[in-house]
C-alpha cells in the first residue's frame, strides 16, 4: 500500500519502477498555452506525473511546459499512449519522444485494443527493449484481453488504464488486474465532470469540509489506484492535489462503493468507441 500521509505517494509497479499515484490528465486540453499552463500549474502544485497520449495532440505542449518548469525531467513521471489507429508502436514512440523533447517516457500504453489485443505488443516490447519506454501497459482492456497479451508477452503489461470511479467501480476487473501484478489507473475519476454534481458525493464532501472532486480522488487513492484527474483551471488543479490531509472512513468508502452502476464488472467499458 502506498503511504497516503506523504505528499507525493507512489507505488512500485511489477517491473520495479515507481509511479506517483496522482497525475494530471490532459485529454481534451488543446495544444498550446492552455495545455502548457495546466502542466506548469500542476508541477508547481506538486504533481509529478502527467498523462498524455498521441491521440490528444498535445505532447509538444506537455514537453514545453516540462522544460520551462525548472523541475528536473527525471523527477516527473511521463506517460504517453500508442494510438492503435497507427501501425508501429516503436516508430510512433520515437515521434512522441521528439514532440515531448525527452529521451524516454516512463510509461507507454496501448490506448485501446483496436484490431485485437495482441498485434501491437511486439512493437511495445521493442519500444521497451530499446529504452524508449521504461514501463509498458495497456488501456481499456478487459480481463480476457489482458490474458491474451500476457500469453504472448515476454514483457508483461504493468498497468491497465480504465474508466474507474465509485460510479464505475469495476471490481472484478480491478481484482483481476491486481492478482496479475497489473496496477490499475483510474481515468475519468470525476466522470469527466458529471460525478461532481451527484448529491450523494456532495453530502460526503460537505460533511468533511471538502469538495466532491477531492472526495472522488481520495476514494481512488484509498484503493491504492493511480488517479488521473484533468483540469485546466489553476485553483482546481491545486484543489485536486490537496487530498493527502484527510481520510474517508470505512463507512464513507462503503457509501461511495454503493454508487457503482456497472455491477462490479470485469469489463473495461460498457461500449467501445472503436
Ligand atoms: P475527469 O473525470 O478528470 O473530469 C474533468 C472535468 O472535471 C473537467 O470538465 C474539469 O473542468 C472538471 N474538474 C476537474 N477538477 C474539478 C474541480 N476540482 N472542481 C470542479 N470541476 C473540476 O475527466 P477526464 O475524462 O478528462 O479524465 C481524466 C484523464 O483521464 C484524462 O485527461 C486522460 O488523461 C485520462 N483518460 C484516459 C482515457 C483512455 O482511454 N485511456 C479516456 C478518458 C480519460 P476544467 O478542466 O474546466 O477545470
Amino acid at each position: 500500500m502506498a503511504d497516503l500521509t506523504s505528499n507525493r505517494p507512489t507505488r512500485t509497479l511489477a517491473d520495479g519502477n515507481e509511479i506517483p499515484l496522482l497525475a494530471l490528465g490532459v485529454w481534451q486540453v488543446p495544444d498550446g498555452p492552455e495545455c502548457e499552463n495546466a502542466v506548469r500549474w500542476a508541477l508547481e502544485a506538486g504533481y509529478r506525473h502527467i498523462d498524455t497520449a498521441q491521440a490528444y495532440g498535445n505532447e509538444a505542449s506537455v514537453g514545453r511546459a516540462l522544460r520551462d518548469s525548472g523541475v528536473a525531467p527525471e523527477d516527473v513521471f511521463l506517460t504517453t499512449k500508442f494510438n492503435p489507429g497507427l501501425r508501429d508502436p516503436e516508430a510512433e514512440v520515437q515521434r512522441s519522444l521528439e514532440r515531448l523533447g525527452v529521451e524516454a517516457v516512463d510509461l507507454y500504453i496501448v490506448h485501446w485494443p483496436q484490431g485485437g489485443p495482441t498485434w501491437a505488443w511486439d512493437g511495445m516490447q521493442r519500444a521497451h527493449e530499446r529504452g524508449y519506454a521504461r514501463s509498458i501497459g495497456v488501456s481499456n482492456f478487459n480481463v480476457s484481453e489482458i490474458d491474451a497479451v500476457r500469453k504472448v508477452a515476454d514483457v508483461a503489461p504493468v498497468v491497465n488504464q480504465v474508466q474507474f470511479s465509485p460510479f464505475e467501480f469495476r471490481r472484478e476487473l480491478w481484482e483481476a488486474c491486481e492478482s496479475r501484478g497489473i496496477a490499475l489507473e483510474a481515468y475519468s475519476p470525476l466522470g469527466t465532470g458529471r460525478h461532481l454534481r451527484d448529491r450523494r458525493v456532495a453530502d460526503v464532501a460537505e460533511r468533511l469540509g471538502r469538495t466532491p472532486a477531492q472526495v472522488l480522488i481520495r476514494w481512488a487513492l484509498q484503493r491504492n489506484l493511480i488517479v488521473l484527474p484533468k483540469s485546466t483551471h489553476r485553483d482546481r488543479i491545486e484543489q485536486n492535489a490537496q487530498v493527502f490531509d484527510f481520510e474517508l472512513s470505512p463507512g464513507d468508502m462503503e457509501t461511495l462503493d454503493g454508487l457503482d452502476g456497472t455491477g462490479g464488472t470485469d469489463r473495461a467499458l460498457e461500449r467501445s468507441w472503436w
